[in-house]
Formats: structure tokens, sequence, C-alpha cells
């Protein structure tokens, strides 16, 4: 048997090739080998952005397009967004009534994005927000996933679920555990450096969006910092230290020799150094813009699948749901 995966991403409005890379394209191949349930998290959002929520449809509906056009398939993983199931909202409030404060306030990104958000002028203090891994906990177990893909940082959400699990298990269900104790998948990230060499962000301008077609494409890439030493076109370069080799280092494959000896031997300039891996990227990134496109011009097909997947999940979440309130003795 398969085992389930739940995931989810926060409707940012901010999707990139970075964070494609770094999780997305790991769950199109996650598809092939579990049930997956992947949800587009507008309730996690709100936790640190709860003061403007007006472009969250349109963030939800982008978000949609682009896990799709990723290809993410509809009919083999459950595709929805978290505020369609209810059920969501209600486990959240039953595992906020055993967990202790300690265990949130121990978690080590609590305090660091207190500080960090704080720092941003932004009012964060809040019971939502200190619960942000009581709700990720709750969404793992309505589907009664046994795997989670997570990156490093969030191993200790993981582990805090895993926690109240024990717990619930405890009081609740002793002879017959209703919930397993979720583990986590741990994958190698893939790291995109954004085109002026920190972090791939929106906020540092940086960024590739993954939304962006050829010419966008070519456009980003044509503003991607190099060698800052190599001034002529004359003078050798280091692909070491340049940030379109780092891309070259995920999109040309089988030709990195040859880019880096170019380089450094100064037979090749920046500029058609750039060209290349712009034509390389848009032919590796080509089956996605064309699925993107068949999408853009059909959006109420977006929706429905938006609304097939919130119906299947509710089932599941329905289900489990019947159980937690058997086991806590409510009505
Ligand atoms: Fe970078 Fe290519 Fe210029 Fe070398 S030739 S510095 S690898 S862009």
């Amino acid at each position: 048997m398969k085992g389930r995966i739940f995931s989810g991403m926060q409707p940012s409005g901010k999707f990139h090739l970075g964070n494609y890379l770094g999780a997305l394209e790991n769950w199109v191949k996650l598809q092939n080998d579990y049930e997956c349930f992947f949800s587009i998290v507008d309730l996690h959002a709100l936790t640190s952005t709860y003061e403007d929520t007006g472009k969250l449809p349109e963030h939800i509906y982008n978000m949609a397009l682009d896990w799709l056009s990723a290809g993410l398939d509809p009919e083999q993983n459950v595709i929805f967004v978290q505020s369609q199931v209810k059920e969501h909202a209600e486990l959240h409030l039953l595992l906020s009534m055993i967990t202790p404060l300690s265990w949130l306030e121990r978690v080590p990104t609590y305090k660091d994005k207190l500080q960090q958000l704080g720092e941003q002028g932004k009012e964060i203090n809040t019971y939502g927000f200190l619960g942000y891994p009581e709700l990720m906990t709750a969404d793992i177990l309505l589907y009664k996933a046994d795997t989670v893909p997570v990156g490093e940082d969030q191993v200790p959400h993981l582990e805090l679920a895993r926690e109240i699990v024990r717990r619930f298990n405890y009081l609740y269900s002793p002879q017959r555990l209703i919930f397993p104790e979720p583990m986590p998948y741990l994958s190698q990230a893939k790291v995109l450096p954004g085109i002026d060499g920190r972090k791939m962000s929106k906020s540092y301008g940086n960024e590739i969006p993954f939304a962006a077609g050829p010419d966008e494409l070519r456009a980003r890439v044509r503003l991607m910092v190099t060698d800052p030493q190599r001034i002529k076109r004359s003078d050798p370069g280091n692909p070491d230290v340049c940030t379109a080799y780092t891309f070259h280092k995920f999109y040309s494959a089988g030709q990195l020799e040859r880019i880096a000896g170019d380089c450094r031997q100064a037979n090749i300039g920046c500029v058609d150094c750039k060209k290349r891996l712009a034509e390389n990227m848009v032919s590796a990134l080509a089956d996605i813009h064309q699925r993107r496109q068949n999408l853009e011009a059909n959006p109420e097909r977006v929706r429905e699948i938006l609304a097939y997947g919130a119906e299947r999940a509710r089932k599941v979440a329905a289900m489990t749901m019947e159980e937690v309130r058997a086991a806590m003795h409510l009505a």
C-alpha cells in the first residue's frame, strides 16, 4: 500500500523559480510513489498577513496555476484550498486544548520569526501566529498522513506534531490509535540564487517568477550578475564566482565543462554565455509554459479542479473528525 503525504504552501503571490526547484519539483516526483494531499494553505497565510486579505483569491488561483502547470496531476493527487475544508479549523481548535503553551513557545523558529516580522513593522504577537505549528499538525492529521516532505528547518514542527499525536492517542484512544505519527521525508533542496547572487526573493526584486514566459526569462537572464572582475570581453572569467554559471549548473547539464573552459580562456563573452543559458532555460521550462498557457485560456477549469479536490478532501476529513469527536465524547 502506498504511504500518504500531506504538504502545503502558502499563497503569497511570490512563487518563483527558486520555490519550484526547492519544493514543487520534488512534489511532482512524489506523486508517483505516494497518495498525496496537496493544499494551498490560505489559513496559514492569515497567521502572518491577516491585515490585508484582498488579494488572497488571486494568489490562490495563481498558486493552483503554478502547481498544475508544474505537472501535478489533479486526478492522481487531492489538490485543494485549506479553508474550503472546515475540518482543518475544527481539528486545530480541538488540538489546541491539549497542547501545552510551552511546546509551542519552544519551537525554534517561533521567536526568530516573531522578531523578524516585528522588525518589519508587523503586529504579529497573536494567538494565531503562535498556533501556526498546531494548525500544521491538524492539516497532517486530518488525512492521517504518515509522511511529510519537509526542509531541515521544519523538522521541529514535525516533532511537535508527533508529540501532539502521542498525547492525543494517550488521552483519547489508547487502545486503537487514531493517528499515525507522521515521519519527515527529507530531501536535498536545490537552492537557486537570485539574479543578483543573493537568496532569491521577491522582496529583493531578484527573482525569476515561475510564471515567466520565454521573453521575460530572457530579460531576467540578461540582468544576471557575472564575474565582477571581468570587465572587458578579452578578460578571462571565473565561473566559480558567477551567478549565471550557477544557473548553468541547473539548466546546462552536459555543457558545463565547455562553458567553464570558454569562460576561463575568454573564448566566450558574458552576453553570449547568458544568451546560451536563457535558451537552455526556455527549453527546459517549455512544457511548463505550455501547460500554463492552456490553463490560463480556461480559468474555469482551474476552479473546477480546486472544487473537485476540496470535495475529495472533505470526505476524508469528515471521516477523521467523526472518529475524533467520538473519541473525545463530543456530540
Ligand atoms: Fe559567467 Fe559565462 Fe561570463 Fe564566465 S562567460 S563570467 S560563466 S557569464
